[in-house]
């Protein structure tokens, strides 16, 4: 049985001001929740993450990670910075660093590997356009993405990772997925780990991104391979975040 687990991305919202409320709320109302629990935070409120958020049930990470361990790379960050964070994950390949940053697959599935080589859980986004999937190559699309990362790690890295579907269409738009949209592609995903291994595949968790809110969460959670999600916008609410994370 895969344990639910419910992440929040930040993007680039917040302040140490408004940080310090909506981390203490969540460290008070996570407490006693069944769901696994992350916030992926702004790499520079990463130490605050940290000062309020350790010893409780909330883990913490960034929203993305250099490929290169170090070096000069101005104004990049490596994943041992995220370790001396405290970090437990780093989302890689979220759609908004693929469309405005030009993170390709390659690129994506080398800093995959980069937050793996120092212990960070990736969080390995995937997800068609809304043109993609007009077009019908939803499946292709996300194989491919999926198929980069398992041709240059192997699909015994995905024990040590978690995939988000994110239908770039349903992220920060109010259109989600159907729950049945999501579950169809959940399971094409997991069927295509399960080619390699079907062990890896039956405890990979998979998680939905795009438009979650309370009022979906529950329905979205309670499909077969959706096994949590990934909050933009309702991950700045306190009480929706965690209403999110009570339905999983
Ligand atoms: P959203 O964003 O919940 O605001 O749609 C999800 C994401 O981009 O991870």
């Amino acid at each position: 049985m895969r344990k639910k687990f419910v992440a929040g991305n930040w993007k680039m919202h917040g302040s140490l001001a408004v940080n310090l409320g909506l981390l203490h709320a969540l460290r008070e109302g996570a407490a006693d929740l069944p769901a696994q629990v992350a916030v992926c935070v702004p790499y520079p409120y990463l130490a605050q993450a940290r000062s309020v958020l350790n010893g409780s049930a909330v883990a913490w990470g960034a929203q993305d990670v250099s490929e290169h361990a170090q070096g000069a790379y101005t104004g990049e960050v490596s994943g041992a910075m995220l370790q001396d964070f405290g970090c437990r994950y780093a989302i890689v390949g979220h759609s908004e660093r693929r469309s405005f940053y030009g993170d390709t697959d390659v690129v994506v599935a080398a800093k995959y590997e980069a937050a793996q080589a120092v212990g960070l859980t990736p969080i390995l986004c995937i997800g068609e356009t809304l043109a993609e999937r007009e077009q019908g190559v939803t499946a292709q699309v996300v194989t491919r993405q999926l198929e980069a990362v398992l041709d240059r790690c192997g699909v015994a890295s995905l024990a040590q990772a978690v995939v988000a579907y994110e239908p770039v269409w349903a992220i920060g738009t109010g259109k989600t997925a159907t729950p049945a949209q999501a579950q169809e592609v959940h399971a094409l995903i997991r069927a295509r780990v399960a080619r390699n291994s079907a062990a890896v595949a039956d405890g990979l968790q998979i998680l939905y991104g795009g438009s979650v809110k309370p009022g979906n969460a529950k329905e979205l959670f309670s499909r077969p391979d959706i096994d949590g999600g990934l909050i933009g916008g309702a991950a700045l609410v306190a009480s929706d975040f965690l209403a999110i994370c009570a339905a999983g």
